[in-house]
């Protein structure tokens, strides 16, 4: 803009310059015209007195100068000039100025010499005598007077043009620095132009939007931040050229990826899962895929983004699914073992029942039959049972009615209930320590010191003992189960919270497989936790902690 006001200024300058030039000139011509004709008469009347006097003679006597002289008689021959021969001169009636004075006593014109850069006034006065006396002298043209003022003209225009450039300049930075010196953030404040008032107050009421529209913007950008970094799921946006727009650190994670700063996903991840469901989505197809990377599975969602028509990106979501696939596999595990499990007493069941049905039994044998068929039987409902609280507990148990558990009082009940039991397998079962409650949900506590404690007196020797010992601690209670039994070999003591899980299957066929897993799960309902510790051969100690 300053550049502009700048040649603006520089050219008007110099076409008010050659214009006032340009008149000047004129105005000095007709001057210096009117001027040389005055002098051209006043030189003709004193030339006129001295050929009045002395004729002739008085024109030879005169110095040779600028003007030039012509005596014509009355009939237009001419009697003298002072730069020709006048004999051999033409008959000069003819011409205006003579004429003009013959009639009227003086005359004057002029004319272009051949050259046409000059050109001659004439003058001529009448005398008393009746000849005329003319006096002529030469007059440049206006492009000869120029041409002769070209040098100081040019030195003129140049010092006037180097001031009108510095004027220029200095002109349009002033012009311009209150609008440079505006601040476009408060354009209210400070001293501008009045013309500048109407965009100033737009530009104002356009900030305020502005400022509304980058609030909302920012609230919203937070409010998606918050969700996207809050969100397990991994969320990432891509263009139509892969490159990531945004993305939460959940996705860093899964991908086991550094910041991108706008590269391509595909060299954040050089899977072939990434690929195919990136490319997929930018062709415009939904697509999912399963990735496996170090020991973990991840599920990738991408959609595509489209803008009308047009696919314009896409949106990827990475779920972990290790979890998922692992329990998927679990139950799957377990839906076989369950399967398995109810078989063998229900194929033994069935082998008892065909022998008997056949009459292939002595009558004094049906009785050990018939008790086979209901230990079998027994044995299926102590599965179905185990396996009916196991899915409780896995589901949550929304109906467990939670109360105040006194865990030394249920212990004792726990070791009644066993005592015949401990009393067959020739086990001492006794209780220690202190009434120590603790909230809990008592029918799920007990079942877990009835599995701890079953398992106790079943895998013990005879002569053994089981010690159940109940103590308050800083943050709840603990209730350490104790016996002289068998023991579990140290590689096995994490597998046998596991579902069917058995050290020994021939000695401990007589179980579900299920009674720590009901103990681990119980724990876990109710936030309490549970440790082994066993030496094979000196017998085992389970402890559980309750939360107080
Ligand atoms: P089970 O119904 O077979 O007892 P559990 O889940 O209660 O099933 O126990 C799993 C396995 O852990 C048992 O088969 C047994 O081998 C071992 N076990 C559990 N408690 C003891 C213990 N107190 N002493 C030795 N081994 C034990």
């Amino acid at each position: 803009m300053t550049k502009r006001i700048f040649r603006s200024i520089v050219l008007s300058s110099v076409a008010v310059l050659l214009a006032s030039t340009a008149l000047i000139m004129g105005v000095l011509y007709e001057y210096f015209t009117a001027r040389l004709e005055v002098e051209l008469a006043t030189e003709t009347g004193y030339i006129a007195q001295g050929v009045l006097m002395e004729g002739e003679r008085y024109l030879r006597g005169l110095k040779p100068g600028n003007s030039r002289i012509t005596w014509v008689d009355a009939d237009g021959s001419v009697l003298y000039d002072n730069r020709e021969d006048a004999s051999t001169m033409e008959n000069h009636a003819g011409r205006e100025e003579i004429r003009q004075a013959l009639e009227s006593g003086t005359g004057s014109s002029s004319r272009y010499s051949d050259t046409l850069s000059q050109q001659t006034i004439y003058y001529a006065q009448r005398l008393s005598d009746n000849t005329v006396l003319r006096v002529s002298s030469q007059k440049y043209t206006v492009w000869v007077l120029l041409l002769q003022m070209l040098q100081p003209a040019m030195f003129i225009l140049l010092a006037a043009l180097v001031l009108g450039l510095f004027l220029a300049s200095r002109l349009s930075r002033k012009i311009i620095r209150p609008i440079n010196a505006l601040d476009l953030q408060h354009p209210g404040e400070g001293e501008c132009y009045d013309e500048l008032a109407p965009l100033l107050g737009r530009i104002r009421s356009q900030n305020e939007v502005i400022g509304r529209q980058m609030e909302e913007l920012g609230r919203r950008q937070k409010e998606f931040i918050a969700i996207t970094e809050n969100m397990s799921e991994g969320f990432l946006i891509v263009d139509r050229a892969t490159n990531i727009l945004s993305y939460n650190s959940a996705a860093l994670r899964l991908l086991e990826a550094q910041a991108p700063e706008g590269a391509s996903i595909l060299a954040l991840n050089r899977s072939w899962a990434v690929r195919s469901a990136v490319e997929s989505a930018l062709a415009g197809r939904r697509c999912e895929q399963r990735m496996e990377q170090d020991g973990r599975v991840e599920q990738l969602i991408a959609n595509p983004v489209r803008e009308g028509r047009q696919v314009t990106g896409a949106v990827l979501v990475i779920l972990d699914v290790t979890e998922k696939e692992q329990r998927e596999a679990l139950r799957r595990e377990f839906t076989a073992n369950v399967s398995h499990e109810l078989k063998t007493p229900l194929t033994s069941i069935l082998g008892t029942a065909e022998i008997l049905e056949n009459g292939m039994v002595k009558s004094e044998d049906v009785g050990h039959f018939a008790g086979n068929i209901r230990k079998e039987a027994q044995r299926l409902i102590d599965l179905v049972g185990d396996i009916i609280k196991l899915s409780r507990l896995d589901e949550g148990d929304s109906g467990a009615k939670w109360e105040e558990v006194e865990l030394l009082a249920l212990s004792r009940s726990v070791a009644r209930q066993l005592s015949d039991a401990a009393q067959r397998a020739r086990v001492s079962l006794r209780v220690e320590g202190e009434a120590a409650a603790v909230p809990g949900v008592r029918q799920i506590v007990e079942e877990m010191l009835y599995n701890l404690c079953d398992n106790a007196v079943a895998y013990n020797r005879p002569g053994g003992s089981v010690t159940v010992e109940v103590s308050k601690e800083a943050d709840g209670a603990r209730v350490t189960v104790s016996d002289t039994g068998t023991g579990i070999p140290k590689d096995q003591q994490s597998r046998i919270f596991e579902r069917f899980y058995r050290v020994d299957k021939s000695r401990s066929s007589k179980g579900t497989g299920l009674g720590l897993s009901i103990v681990k799960h119980g724990a876990l309902f109710l936030g309490a936790s549970v440790e082994v510790e066993s030496e094979v051969g000196r017998g085992s100690t389970f402890t559980l902690h309750f939360k107080g």
